[in-house]
């Protein structure tokens, strides 16, 4: 077992998803984000609108970068927020115009793989340039280091440097005059009982906040020219109700689910046979008012058609309800197929979503209106079904695989849970 619970790299994590708990910033941008762990923790904040990670190490971010994918839910409920993905390669001693005015960026473990020289044009490019409301820097904290078993050195093999907490604090500190930040000094990892004031945390944490608002940022801006120094690796925009397309999409299968649910319920009532949907409707307490509505009596009639067949027709006492006729399979056709209507009123007022999503009957008519897998009555008002519907043709076969494929679902792959980096003397103990 490792010296600290949880292990010392979560309770880092942990300490910016907390962060982003409390101040839900909208642009979040991780410096040094090598495999992405933190990322993808924190797309699961839908707060989180870009969502941003850079590295030096190209070969490390494309390992698993694809584990930042939307995932089947997210295409088969999506929500109203928004999400946009990006993963760059670059240096953080390099400026990007792309990464400036973000409200927090992290740089977890990154600052002690730079050079002195790089810090500093780490501070400038960050502090200065980028310029964000919120910054989090985590380093290592040596003071903390007699109490890691087994070290000798520093604690990865790469750092080129760890600071005691008088050294980052002095850093910090000049940080915040130069480029009007404040700063917190904080950290994770507890010391043993009775050394926490003497040594500190075993990972020190700057949480640095840009003083003066926007109009600091907005000042920079002025005079900042456009530089892309970084180059894109991977882009990825989640499936969102504010994108028309899967409004559409997501509207058309609740209409498609409510309207049928309502057939075989007035079909029910119609032959008289049980509705194994309707004690199911009731218990997801959903859809309460429509059943009231077809629970209403109702009449039914049976009339000849000019050509002599049967027209059987569901009427209800009031107008709105749903209504089974007879039309003919084909034009001219002597071939007659049983339909329902069901009412876009009815379907509106009952089933929450479905007016959650369209706003109003009408606009709800609009939405549906080109819409090829929803056949709409003439004059627009009702959803017209088969009766018999469950066996789709092969035409309807192939247009809905085209739609899952379109919907990106498809590609949508889960990565295995990524194996977090250990720094050398945790993988040691
Ligand atoms: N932040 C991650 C990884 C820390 S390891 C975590 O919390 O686990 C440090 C990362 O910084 C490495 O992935 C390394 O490639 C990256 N790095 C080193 N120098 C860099 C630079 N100049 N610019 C951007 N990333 C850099």
């Amino acid at each position: 077992m490792g010296l600290f619970t949880p292990a010392l790299h979560r309770q880092r994590h942990q300490f910016v998803i907390d962060f982003v708990k409390r101040k839900k910033p909208k642009k979040v941008l991780d410096l040094g984000c090598c495999e992405c762990v933190l990322l993808k923790q924190l797309k699961f904040h839908r707060e989180i609108e870009l969502l941003v990670g850079l590295d030096i190490d190209g070969v490390q971010v494309k390992k698993k970068m694809h584990g930042l994918a939307p995932i089947s839910t997210d295409y088969l409920q999506p929500s109203y927020d928004q999400l946009r993905i990006e993963l760059y390669q670059g240096s953080v001693t390099e400026k990007d115009a792309r990464l400036r005015g973000f409200d927090l960026v992290t740089s977890i473990e990154l600052i002690e793989h730079l050079t002195l020289a790089d810090v500093e044009l780490f501070s400038e490019v960050v502090f200065g340039y980028l310029t964000p409301e919120a910054v989090i820097v985590s380093t290592p904290n040596s003071d903390f280091n007699p109490f890691l078993p087994g070290l000798v050195g520093f604690r990865h093999s790469d750092h080129k440097f760890e600071w005691t907490r008088a050294e980052f604090k002095s850093w910090a500190m000049k940080v915040c005059l130069q480029y009007g930040y404040e700063v917190e000094l904080t950290g994770v990892g507890q010391a043993p009982p009775g050394q926490q004031e003497r040594v500190g945390f075993c990972s020190q944490i700057g949480v640095f906040h840009r003083l003066g608002g926007k109009e600091r940022y907005n000042m920079f801006d002025e005079d900042a020219e456009d530089v892309f120094s970084y180059t894109l690796l991977y882009s990825i925009i989640y499936p969102s109700l504010h994108d028309n397309n899967i409004l559409r999409r997501v509207l058309m299968c609740e209409v498609v689910y409510w309207a049928e649910k309502l057939k075989r319920r007035w079909i029910a009532e119609e032959t008289g046979e049980r509705d194994d949907t309707y004690d199911l409707c009731q218990a997801e307490g959903e859809g309460g008012e429509c059943f009231r509505a077809s629970e209403r009596h109702v009449d039914t009639e049976e009339t000849q058609t000019a050509c002599g067949a049967e027209m059987k027709t569901l009427v209800d006492q009031e107008e709105g309800d749903g209504e089974l006729f007879w039309t003919p399979s084909q034009p001219d056709s002597d071939k007659w197929r049983r339909r329902v209507s069901v009412p876009l009123a009815v379907l509106w007022c009952c089933c929450p979503k479905v007016s959650l999503l369209s706003g109003s009957v009408s606009n709800l008519r609009l939405l549906l209106m080109d819409e090829p897998r929803v056949k709409l009555s003439q004059d627009g008002s009702a959803v017209l079904l088969n009766h018999q519907e469950q066996d789709l043709d092969d035409d309807d076969e192939e247009e809905h695989r085209a739609d899952f494929e379109d919907s990106g679902y498809a590609e949508a792959r889960q990565c295995p849970p990524s194996a977090e980096p250990a720094e050398d003397w945790e993988a040691n103990v």
